[in-house]
């Protein structure tokens, strides 16, 4: 089986939405990704870091996906990551009330040894030092390297955050940091400068209006499927980046035609993930209904046209 490699955060959430209220639950890009790759073929591994007041039974709901957990450093008296935002009555913006890096400050990434040869790397949300201390401990070069990244991340270490943007073959981010990263308005032209940053293949999502992949003068567009109930897009983000990279690493295919299947896949979990607060919807989430829901997808964006 073929090997993906996941570096983010494995945090603490409280949120809010039109809906509802949270106090500290399971949250973090790498938990995200972790469970939305865990729906492929492949062998996963997390490198991340907790203090030790975070539960056991949020670890054991990795290993029992078969996410390998020995990258994933528990500080001893040290707090976990703590992230706390509201979103708005649309749901496609939110605000960030509470950002505590607690032990994510002094954070060094130890890549378990049998996934230095990983065959796809998913650079989750997280310092972008500790994305770049990752790829620097590889022995081989991946077949893939996708990074994922927010504005916090660009408002304090922009420097860092461009020098492992140059490193990578994919990025995702949204269309609000697309034109935060980029100084463009048009989605566009913004990924034409982000492509000229590095990265090949840029990725912008969309929120409830789906996601764009742009390569060179290509471009592919994926809707998100309209849904009855959102509940707390919370990790959606994250949950589709998961897809998108545990499809390719499943696949071992890294052509812009297969990575539309990816776009694709990743939506198809993503529209999961906001069906609840946090990762609940994700975690008692069935193999048969991600199925299902490709199919929905399939109807939803076929047509025949004779031309
Ligand atoms: P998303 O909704 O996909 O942007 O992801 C939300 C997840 O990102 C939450 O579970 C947070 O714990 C995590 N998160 C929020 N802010 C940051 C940050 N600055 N760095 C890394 N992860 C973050």
């Amino acid at each position: 089986m073929n090997k993906l490699l996941i570096v983010g955060t494995v945090a603490f959430d409280a949120i809010e939405t039109p809906f509802g209220k949270t106090d500290k639950i399971l949250g973090g890009a790498g938990t995200y990704i972790g469970l939305s790759a865990a729906f492929f073929k492949l062998q996963s591994a997390i490198v991340s870091v907790v203090g030790d007041d975070f539960p056991q039974e949020y670890i054991d709901l990795l290993t029992d996906r078969n996410i390998d957990v020995s990258g994933l450093e528990v500080v001893k008296g040290g707090k976990t990551f703590f992230w706390s935002g509201r979103y708005h009555n649309d749901l496609n913006s939110r605000d960030t009330l509470d950002t505590q890096l607690n032990v994510l400050a002094d954070f060094e990434p130890k890549v378990p040894e049998n996934f230095k040869n990983a065959d796809v790397v998913m650079l989750g949300n997280l310092h972008p030092l500790v994305q770049s201390g990752v790829l620097d401990q590889l022995e081989s070069k991946p077949k893939l390297v996708v990074l994922d990244t927010m504005n916090f991340w660009m408002d304090c270490a922009l420097p860092e955050l461009l020098d492992v943007i140059k490193r990578v073959d994919v990025i995702t981010v949204n269309d609000e940091e697309a034109r935060q990263l980029s100084g463009e308005y048009s989605l566009v032209k913004a990924a034409a400068k982000i492509q000229a940053m590095g990265p090949e293949y840029v990725v912008i999502k969309k929120g409830e209006h789906g996601a764009l992949l742009f390569h060179g003068n290509n471009v592919f567009f994926a809707p998100a499927l309209p849904l009855e109930e959102v509940f707390d897009p919370t990790g959606a983000g994250d949950t589709f980046a998961g897809g998108f990279a545990g499809f390719i690493t499943q696949s071992e295919n890294v052509s812009f035609e297969n990575m539309k299947n990816a776009i694709i896949y990743g939506s198809n979990l993503a529209s999961f993930c906001v069906e609840k607060f946090g990762t609940e919807r994700m975690v008692d989430l069935k193999k048969e209904e991600v199925v299902s829901r490709l199919k929905q997808f399939k109807s939803l964006t076929q047509f025949d046209i004779e031309l």
